[in-house]
This record gives C-alpha cells, structure tokens and sequence, in this order.
C-alpha cells in the first residue's frame, strides 16, 4: 500500500512570531516544487507563534501543527489550549505525548489518549508520539514499552478514526542526540508498531497508517529512512528550525 510522505517540524519551544514568520516566508520557496500529493509539509511552532505563521503560509504548500492540545472544550486548565483556540488559528495536525511531555510535564498513555479523542472530535490529525528509553532497548523492553503506549494512547478508537491517526516513532535516546537509529533498527521498530496496529484495528487500517521516524533525522541521513517499507515521513526537531536544512530533508526524503 502506497502511504504519502509526511514530513512535520516541531519547533518545541523554539522562535517568537516574527522569527517564526521569517522562517516559514523563506521556508515558503524553498519547498514550493513540492507537490502537494507527494508530501504533506507541516510546521508546528509555539502557541504563541501558531497565528503569524498561519499567515504567513496561506496560499502555499505547508500546513499547521500545534505540539500540544487539551481534552476539555473550556474551563480552568492554567496554561492549557482548546481544540477552539487551535481551529480558530487554521490548525490541522497536533503532536501528542511528545517524549518530552512525557518525560518533564507528566504525560502518561491516559491523558495521551484523551487528547487523542478530543483533536479527532475536532477534525485534527494527531500525530501521536512513542519512543523507549535507552534503558528500555538495552534491557530489551522497547516492543513492550511501545505495545503498553500504543495499547493506552490509542484505546478506544474505532477503526474510522483510526484510519486518521499519525504514529510518530522516536526513540527517547536519538532526540536531540544527534544519534540517530540506524534505518535497519528504525525499520524492524516500525514494522513491529505496524504488526500492533492490524492487531489492535484489522489489516485494512494498520497497513494504511502513516508512521514518522524522529530522532536526529537530517538531510544527510532522511532519504535511506524513508526508503524502508515502514517509514512514511519524520518528525523533526533540531534540522526544522533553518529552513535550508528543513527543505532539504524534505527533499531528500522525497528521494527515499
Ligand atoms: C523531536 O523532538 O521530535 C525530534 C525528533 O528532535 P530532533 O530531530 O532534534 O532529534
């Protein structure tokens, strides 16, 4: 089954709105030979930074993420933003259980997946996050690690809904590491998260699931990931904040 290349920058807490908007105004021609069935192309800045980069980019090839979302529609939740408040800014893709959510802010598969039921409730696609921990791969836990993150972060979906999910796989160990997963590991992992999903949804949906590597993905190393059978595209952190390097991953992927 043919998946279409999907390739989201997640900006974490990185440029203010007008850093944001150079870089997508640059970003904007760089990637303007891509076509639109090809690939989809989607930045996922800061909160604060989602409206002037939702500007910047009408018209052009590249969509809108947001790296957060709260299951409730409104109400007193300090800090927190609303399915509303994201729709209202042009937002179509949210991130979800980002290791780094899970790791500093108390993320857990229970609220994941609520999150997950409210972006879907919306119209959005998530893009839900797994990954193990070194310690996890060296003590040979990873499948178990991503079975109980998948088994929670996606209880409860029908098949239809599914079918609209992103899994983002990335070992804890290769964020920001510069260590990335060689394509053959990357590609075993991503083959068992696919095996999971036609157990949990049928063969039908898991077959049709898009499923991103992140972790030290780049220009020099993203055509041979996404050569493999199982990976569709990357989550990317450090290589999308310059527009040079984003597009050019892009472009290479393109080529895997
Ligand atoms: C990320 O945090 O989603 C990520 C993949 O970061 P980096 O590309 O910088 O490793």
């Amino acid at each position: 089954m043919s998946r279409k290349v999907i390739i989201a920058g997640n900006w974490k807490m990185n440029k203010t709105a007008a850093e944001g908007k150079a870089l997508v105004e640059a970003l904007k021609g760089l990637v303007a030979d891509v076509p639109a069935d090809k690939a989809d192309i989607v930045v996922c800045p800061p909160f604060t930074t989602i409206a002037a980069v939702g500007e910047a980019i009408k018209g052009s090839n590249i969509k809108l993420g947001a790296q957060n979302i709260h299951w409730a529609a409104n109400g007193a939740f300090t800090g927190e933003i609303s399915a509303d408040m994201l729709k209202e800014l042009g937002v179509e893709y949210v991130i979800i259980g980002h290791s780094e959510r899970r790791q500093y802010f108390g993320e857990t598969d229970e609220t994941v997946n609520k999150r997950v039921k409210a972006a879907l409730a919306a119209g959005f696609t998530p893009i839900v996050c797994v990954g193990e921990m070194l310690e996890d791969r060296e003590s040979g836990k990873t499948e178990k690690v991503l079975f109980t993150q998948l088994e929670g972060g996606l209880a409860g979906l029908s098949k239809e809904e599914m079918a609209k999910v992103v899994i983002a796989y990335e070992p804890v160990w290769a964020i920001g590491t510069g260590k990335t997963a060689t394509p053959e590991v990357a590609e075993e992992t991503h083959n068992f998260i696919r095996m999971t999903l036609n157990d949990m949804f049928g063969r039908e949906i898991g077959e049709g699931v898009r499923i991103q590597y992140g972790g030290s993905m780049k220009a020099e190393n993203a055509k041979e990931l996404v050569a493999q059978r199982n990976i569709d595209g990357g989550l990317i952190g450090g290589a999308a904040l310059v527009a040079e390097s984003f597009s050019k991953l892009i472009h290479n992927a393109l080529l895997g």
